[in-house]
Parts: structure tokens; sequence; C-alpha cells
């Protein structure tokens, strides 16, 4: 029986409870009791449970294994989708990205393979007790952001928690713990060795965060800016990473911190292969740097037509951001200059006036002729040559008789 609309926290609630209820242990785990302590709301909570994937199973009908994760189920209950996982240990990992060998474990021994502490606590679902083998309490009090256990071996059996250490303590205002900060720095070069799509899926969370400078900034001063570029080190001032309004695209804030990097419009093939970014953010990530290039040295001589059109995109407002950094008087003299038209029925590119039908109907033959004039009876709309749409089509129609 499935109980409609309950919250995250009372989904997986009455999920802890009935596994214990069976005799199991079950608890919240992870960044869900994190974030309480951190006093935020956690988006989603996930159960860590003594039961077995069968057991798992025979309570809850429609239980399913997640792909390749080992021991991990996801369970609806009222309209609410829960991962249940098997408290477990890893093996060796020899490829420095998955363990060898994965088995059942005690809730202990599942707390020591999580990356953090802050990240390895547990919670009783039913008296809100925190349980807490890895001392992530006292580091969430302190806002430290700590290994658990050796900082190298935990680095050396997944290299990518190198990018979520960054990750985690921009979010969360965390200090990095020093030997933790020093095995970052000694391993950085070997982010490289890292899938491509992984190191991705982690800066794009950090720059799509508020607190996306601070996580940029930890990026580059560990060290592992080079091998998420994949070009040299650098370090520097993120204004205009800091300058691009919250919510814009991904493509739009790379865009930002590319040029605080100090690229000149160039290593956009080479950021979107390092980044695996798909066709939309990369042509987003290239759109922003050539707006940014054209608001700086080709919107004085482009005519009224053209400044309209380019102005129409709609990364214009994160390329005004950045020559916002890089040029104040020219991004401002850009906004008065399109806000009138901005404002205006229609916006920058209005609907056309005329188009290919209203031209057949006037008696003007189809082909590339057409498209030309079509064109340039567009331009004048759009320089303000003709006033309104019949005088536009009288114009276009005028040019199509005279072949011209
Ligand atoms: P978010 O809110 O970003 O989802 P989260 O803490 O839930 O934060 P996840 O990546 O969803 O992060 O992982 C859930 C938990 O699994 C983490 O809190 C951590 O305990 C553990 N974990 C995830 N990835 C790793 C890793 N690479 N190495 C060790 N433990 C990990
Ligand atoms: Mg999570």
């Amino acid at each position: 029986m499935s109980h409609a609309h309950l919250s995250p926290h009372d989904a997986a609630r009455s999920i802890a409870l009935r596994l214990r209820e069976a005799g199991h242990i079950a608890y919240f785990a992870g960044g869900c009791v994190r974030d309480q302590l951190l006093g935020i709301e956690p988006a989603d909570f996930d159960v860590a449970t003594s039961a077995k994937p069968a057991e798992i199973t025979a309570l809850f009908k429609g239980a399913k294994g997640v792909g390749e994760s080992f021991g991990v189920m996801l369970v609806r209950t009222g309209g609410v989708v829960v991962e249940v996982a098997t408290f477990r240990a890893d093996g060796p990992y020899t490829d420095s990205r998955r363990p060898d060998s994965v088995r059942f474990a005690t809730p202990e021994e599942d707390a020591h393979r999580r990356d953090f502490t802050v990240n390895g606590l547990f919670m009783d679902p039913a008296s809100g007790e925190v349980i807490d083998f890895v001392g992530g309490r006292a580091d969430v009090a302190a806002r430290v952001l700590r290994a658990i256990g050796s900082p190298h071996e935990r680095i050396r059996e997944d290299r990518l928690r190198m990018l979520r250490a960054a990750r985690f303590a921009a979010r969360f205002a965390l200090e990095i713990e020093p030997q933790t900060v020093d095995a970052i720095r000694a391993h950085a070069s070997e982010l490289a060795g890292v899938s491509r799509e992984r190191i991705g899926i982690e800066i794009r969370k950090i720059v799509e965060h508020p607190r996306r400078v601070h996580g940029a900034e930890l990026v580059e001063s560990l060290g592992l800016d080079a091998a998420v570029f994949a070009e040299p080190h650098t370090t520097g001032q993120l204004a205009r990473l800091s300058a691009i309004e919250h919510g814009r695209p991904v493509g739009a804030l790379l865009a930002a911190w590319l040029r605080d990097r100090g690229e000149r419009g160039g290593g956009t093939g080479r950021w979107t292969e390092a980044l695996m970014l798909s066709n939309r953010e990369s042509s987003d990530l290239e759109t922003t740097l050539g707006l940014v290039a054209w608001m700086l040295d080709g919107f004085d001589g482009s005519p009224i037509a053209d400044r309209r059109l380019t102005l129409a995109s709609p990364l214009t407002p994160s390329a005004l951001d950045i020559v916002e950094v890089e040029a104040p008087e020219r991004a401002r003299s850009i906004s008065e200059w399109m806000a009138p038209y901005a404002a205006a029925p229609g916006g920058l590119a209005p609907a056309r006036w005329v188009n290919g039908g209203d031209l057949i109907a006037a008696g003007l033959r189809p082909g590339p002729a057409m498209g030309a004039i079509l064109d340039r009876v567009y331009r004048a709309q759009l320089e303000g040559q003709v006033g309104d749409a019949p005088a536009a089509l009288a114009q276009a129609v005028e040019w199509g008789r005279n072949g011209s």
C-alpha cells in the first residue's frame, strides 16, 4: 500500500521504521544527516540498513536494484523514491575508482568507507539521535572538512574525492583540514586519471552553486585546475565568475571562469572535451565568449539590425555581466543602447512584418531573389527605415518588381 504525497523525510522514515519492525537496523545516512546538522533541509534522505537486498525486496514489493551499485535498492513509497542501501565495506581499490570487491558489513564499517567525516554520519530515524563512528559531528560543529582515515589512502582509492572536497567545502563554507589539504596538493595531478565524465559532473555542481567562486578558488588553489581543464595551472581573481548572476546556464558560467583564467576566446574545444560538455553547454560557452568579444570589438562598427539580432541572444545578459567587469563603461553603453528596443513590442528581434506568403500573394515568384528581399526588408524593419507592416510590404513589392 502506498500513501500519496509524503515528504522525502517522512517517506524515508516510514521505510526505516518498517525495516526495524522486521528486526533490521535502519538509519538515515550520509548527506541528509550532514544537512540536518547544518540546519539545511535535505533534498533527499538515504537509508542505510542491515537488511540484505532480498530482505528489502521481501518487505517492499517493487523495490529495484540500482544498476551497478552493490546492495543499493530503490524503494518507492508515498510518491517518493528512497535509496535504501545495505551496510557495506569496500575491498581494496586497484583502479582508483571502484573497489575490487564489496561485502556486506557493520554500520561502523559502512561509515568508514565514506569519504569525509561530515558525510559519514547516521541518524536514528525515530529518536533523531546521531550515530557517529568518524568524528563527523565535531567537524560539522567546527565546520571542518576532513577525510575519514588517512587522506592519502582515501585519495588513492578514488581520486575524484579531491574534487568532491573542493565542492563540499565551498558548498557548506567548510575549512579543509590541513592534512587533507596537503594530501590533495600532493595528489592533484593524478586527478587527470579520473574519467572526464565524473570530473565534468563535479565541475557543473561547483559552478552552478551560489558559492561557486569559493569552489573555483579551491579547485585552483589546490592545484586541481590543470587536470580538470587539461591546461596549465594558474590561479587568480575570479571577478567574472563572481559577477555572473545565479541561475545562468553552465556554458555562460564556464565562459566567465575561462576568461578569468586569462584565455581570450580560445580553449572552448579543450574545455568541451575535458568536461564532456553537452552540445548545448559547449555552444553556450562559445556563444558567450563570442558575444563578449563582439561587445568589446564589434558592436561599434555594426549596423543597427546586426546589433539587435546579436543582442537578442539569451546569453546576452551573461556576456554583459562579464563585460561589466572588463569594461564597465562599454557594458553600460550597450545596455542603454538596447534598452528601448528590448522594451518595445516584439523586443530586440521582433516577428517579421513581411514573409514569403505575403510576397507570393502580391504576385512575386518564390526563389533566391525573394529570399534576399525578405532579408532586406526585415533589416529595414529593424533599422526603422519602414514604419509599419503595410509600408514594409509596399517596399518589398517595389524591390521585387524592380528586380533589385
Ligand atoms: P548531495 O546533496 O550532493 O547529493 P551527498 O552527501 O548525498 O550530497 P552523494 O554524492 O549523493 O553526496 O553521496 C551520498 C553519500 O555517499 C555521501 O554522503 C558519502 O557518504 C558517500 N559517497 C559518495 N561518493 C563517495 C565517494 N566517491 N567516496 C566515498 N564516499 C562517497
Ligand atoms: Mg545525495
